[in-house]
């Protein structure tokens, strides 16, 4: 048996219906670039929020490049970015003209704290990120309470963590600009590239209009600097649509397959709070990794690194001076990601759980010889 690490083509026949019907829709409409469908979901994405202006534009990437250009970041400032978020941050504050600053994260929740966040600060920094790895839905109170008060600009990540709620609240709550990724594998997801990006102020959120289409005030003038077209399709929009009711159902079932692994998994750690995760990876800690994925691997069950590199080991990032982030490098190294989303079948769940229970098995058989 052959288990993929994500299948994005897999959905449920009532999905389908639904994502099929809004293709539909939109090959029918006179309009396929910022028409209905587009303002529909940005509504409906708000609504569903409960906080914010949405705007749609191509990318989970760009979302975070127009989030900087609209909250106004001076070009040449530095932004706080975790060590372990994979590069999609600093890869966007290059684009901005922004530099990237590493910060280590903590041991539980893989995410900065205020003394993470203070031990990597500097002058010029004007913005921090907290990139909402792996689905983690972490309250950032204490962060967000330290960010305001030296004055910073808050950026929340929400790609991996679409649905996530902390207190009763969808992340972002807080933040400045909170941005998200409709990438195939995300848990809310387009059928090809899009992004929104969820202001607090409507007069950023105003500017990032203008900033996803060229930086136009009126058609045809380019009015902000650093315009550029990020629109969001109308056709992704539309699917987007069908799919948001959906998001609960589909984010619930994850954590349910991550609870499974995470009995199975015993002794080893499986990363997450259970309750409150929406589980985008399922993510499993040991100090044998390579010979757990191989182990895995050989099984059929399909693993992956997110991620294998920290920001500092990237040469096209080119962080200056970066500090040391002593729990991320050490969390690079033990972190494996097992399948993890809603359409897995039962006897697949069931195929790595057997697997994981089998090579406790042969670990332990090893460790008393
Ligand atoms: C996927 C992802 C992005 C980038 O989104 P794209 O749509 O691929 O540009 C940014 N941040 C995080 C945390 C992601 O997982």
């Amino acid at each position: 048996m052959i288990v993929p690490n994500a299948a994005p083509a897999r959905m449920s026949e009532d999905e389908r219906h639904a994502v099929s019907a809004a293709v539909e829709s939109v090959l029918a409409a006179d309009r396929w670039i910022l028409g209905k469908a587009v303002q529909q979901f940005e509504e409906q994405f708000s609504h569903y929020l409960g906080f914010g202006s949405t705007v749609g534009v191509a990318n989970g990437t760009d979302a975070l490049v127009v989030a900087f250009g609209a909250l106004e970041l001076p070009v040449g400032s530095r932004v706080l970015v975790a060590a372990n978020e994979g590069g999609y941050a600093a890869v966007a504050c290059r684009l901005a003209g922004l530099e990237p600053v590493a910060m280590d994260v903590d041991e539980l929740t893989m995410l900065p704290t205020s003394a993470t966040a203070e031990a990597a600060l500097r002058d010029s920094v004007c913005a921090i990120v907290v990139t909402h790895l792996h689905g983690e839905a972490t309250d950032i109170s204490e962060l967000d309470q330290w960010r305001r008060a030296k004055g910073i600009a808050l950026i929340e990540d929400c790609a991996q963590a679409a649905g996530a709620r902390t207190n009763g609240n969808h992340l972002g709550f807080n933040a400045d600009a909170t941005t998200f990724s409709f990438y195939p594998t995300k848990n809310l997801a387009a059928v090809g590239d899009a992004g929104a990006v969820v202001f607090a102020d409507a007069t950023a959120a105003a500017r990032a209009r203008q900033l996803r289409e060229y930086g136009w005030g009126e058609r045809f003038r380019a009015e902000l600097q650093g315009g550029r077209n990020s629109r969001l399709d109308e056709l992704h929009a539309a699917v987007l649509l069908a799919r948001l009711p959906y998001l609960d159902a589909r984010n619930e079932r994850r954590r349910a397959i991550s609870a499974r692994y995470r009995d199975a998994a015993a002794p080893l750690h499986l990363h997450g709070d259970a309750a409150s995760t929406v589980a985008h990876h399922s993510v499993i800690l040991s100090d044998q990794r390579s010979g757990l994925a191989a182990y895995l691997e050989q099984r059929g069950v399909s693993t992956a690194v997110h991620y294998p590199h920290l920001l500092q080991e990237m040469p096209g990032l080119g962080l200056v001076a970066p500090a040391a982030t002593p729990v991320a490098s050490r969390q690079r190294e033990r972190k494996l990601s097992l399948p993890c989303f809603p359409e897995l079948e039962e006897s697949e769940i069931a195929h790595v759980v057997e697997s994981l229970e089998e090579w406790h098995a042969t670990a332990a058989a090893a460790t008393a010889l």
